[in-house]
């Protein structure tokens, strides 16, 4: 399998490069030249699977050239097995032919640990192949940083600098990163703001001369086309649970940077029968007014109930466009130059495709409060901010209801008990017993100035064999 650039120009790779690269050298983002498409009997096999089995099915054929089976199903029972529940991607009813799937049973209580715990024992297999060390620097203005710190913390070949804005991440937030113990871990509070701390991420990259031509970054984000795969897998999981490949699914993503919803998309691609794939934004809702008008416009950053979904442009959006755009790379890169400067349009006809592939909404933090104590009155279940919003844009867009509708569950109601109380609801969410002592654990962070020079020098002192 060979990864191609969706801006044209960067040089194709196969899977160990990719894995170990941020955006391509074009500035764009890597997807694979072709997908694998499996038939309906092939699916309908899978039913019963154990979910790394299924995983396994599902990923191999995008990473068979850089990692033998045997040695990929080894990784995969191991990533799966620290989820705390059975099925790792369980369903829970909330009505008649409507479902949430929590994907929240990882050790950070979000989605991205599916993720992320199998990309940190990617690279370090890799890594341990080529002799290489590496060093992930990313930005995290919430759920990303700990999932990242959790999924590498026993990472030979990796050392790990996480930058978060100096009080301005929540409690629970800040400890699920700064408690991990390990040498290789390294938390950095910037006094600044996320927009400080992702500049410097950025500049970082574009210049990697304070590494002294040691080591190299890497990156984290889900820019990083493994990410993505991993999440392939969970929209296999929950049709085979539900009589898919023989009837198809309706699925509603609470969305930020268009990975989530784009592995959907993928899942469709490679012969997953889904008839409806939702778009389930918050007040930035720039990927909403898109599927609506045909306007790709950025607005100002609005702080929500929902901090994983606050953007002000979706990453991975790059992918979809390049497909809507017959994958002509030149074309995507002409488009988003335009877009960093100024509202776009697509053709109409491109535009009109789009509509055909997804619905969306935008929900706003009162309608997102009004739907966490809807569905606690009639369930008595609790959603969190996120997935509230996935399950009020389902209710809204449906088109038949006789097509299961499942919300993806993105995170656990513990982690955003603010939403919760603002919804009115006098429940306190309790967080999972692996994590009930949170509060008491011992943190280790490092407090520097808002300014990029120390930050690198931080890094260059920090890391492993400097
Ligand atoms: C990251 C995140 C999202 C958004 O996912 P994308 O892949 O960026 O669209 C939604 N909900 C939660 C809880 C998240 O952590």
């Amino acid at each position: 399998m060979r990864y191609i650039s969706t801006r044209g120009e960067a040089p194709a790779l196969g899977f160990e490069d990719v894995l170990l690269t941020g955006l391509a050298t074009d500035g764009g983002l890597y997807v694979p030249e072709s997908l694998p498409h499996f038939s309906l009997e092939e699916i309908r096999s899978w039913r019963g699977l154990p979910y790394a089995e299924l995983a396994y099915k599902v990923m191999y054929p995008f990473v068979e050239d850089a990692i033998p089976a045997d040695d990929f199903r080894k990784m995969l029972d191991e990533t799966y097995s620290v989820f705390t529940h059975q099925a790792v991607a369980p369903l829970v009813q909330l009505d008649t032919n409507e479902w949430v799937m929590e994907l929240f049973r990882g050790p950070t209580l979000a989605f991205k640990d599916f993720a992320l715990q199998l990309l940190g024992r990617l690279l370090d297999y890799v890594l341990e192949k080529r002799n290489q060390h590496v060093v992930i620097m990313g930005a995290t203005s919430g759920d990303t940083g700990s999932a990242a710190i959790e999924g590498c913390r026993r990472c030979e070949h990796v050392d790990i600098f996480i930058l978060h804005p100096h009080q301005r991440v929540s409690e629970v937030q800040r400890r699920q990163m700064t408690t991990v113990q390990g040498d290789n871990i390294h938390n950095i509070a910037v006094k600044g703001n996320f927009d400080d701390c992702q500049r410097m991420v950025k500049d970082s990259f574009g210049n990697q001369s304070f590494l002294g031509g040691k080591t190299q970054l890497a990156a984290v984000n889900s820019i990083n086309w493994a990410r993505i795969m991993a999440q392939i897998v969970y929209y296999f999981q929950a049709s085979l649970a539900l009589g898919g490949p023989d009837r198809s699914m309706a699925f509603s993503v609470p969305t930020g940077n268009f990975g989530d919803i784009f592995a959907g998309y993928l899942a469709k691609k490679m012969g997953l029968p889904i008839s409806q794939l939702v778009i389930a934004t918050n007040r930035n809702d720039i990927l909403h007014r898109f599927m609506s008008g045909n306007k790709y416009e950025q607005h100002q950053l609005e702080h929500t109930l929902s901090p994983s979904m606050d953007i002000m442009v979706s990453s991975n959006f790059e992918r979809l466009l390049f497909d809507l755009h017959g994958r002509d790379g030149a074309a995507v890169k002409d488009l988003l130059e335009r877009a960093a400067k100024g509202p776009v349009s697509i053709e109409d006809y491109r535009w009109k495709h789009a509509r055909k592939l997804f619905d969306s909404d935008a929900v706003d933090d009162k309608t997102t409060c009004d739907t966490i104590r809807e569905i606690y009155e009639q369930n008595e279940y609790l959603l969190d901010p996120h997935t509230a919003i996935g399950v009020r844009a389902a209710r809204n867009c449906r088109r038949d209801s006789a097509v299961p509708m499942i919300t993806l569950g993105t995170a656990h109601p513990a982690k955003f008990p603010d939403a919760i109380a603002e919804s009115g609801l006098s429940v306190k969410p309790e967080l999972p017993a692996h994590m009930a002592d949170l509060f008491e654990r011992e943190e280790r962070y490092t407090v520097l100035d808002n300014n990029v020079s120390e930050v690198q020098g931080f890094i260059a002192k920090h890391w492993k064999n400097a």
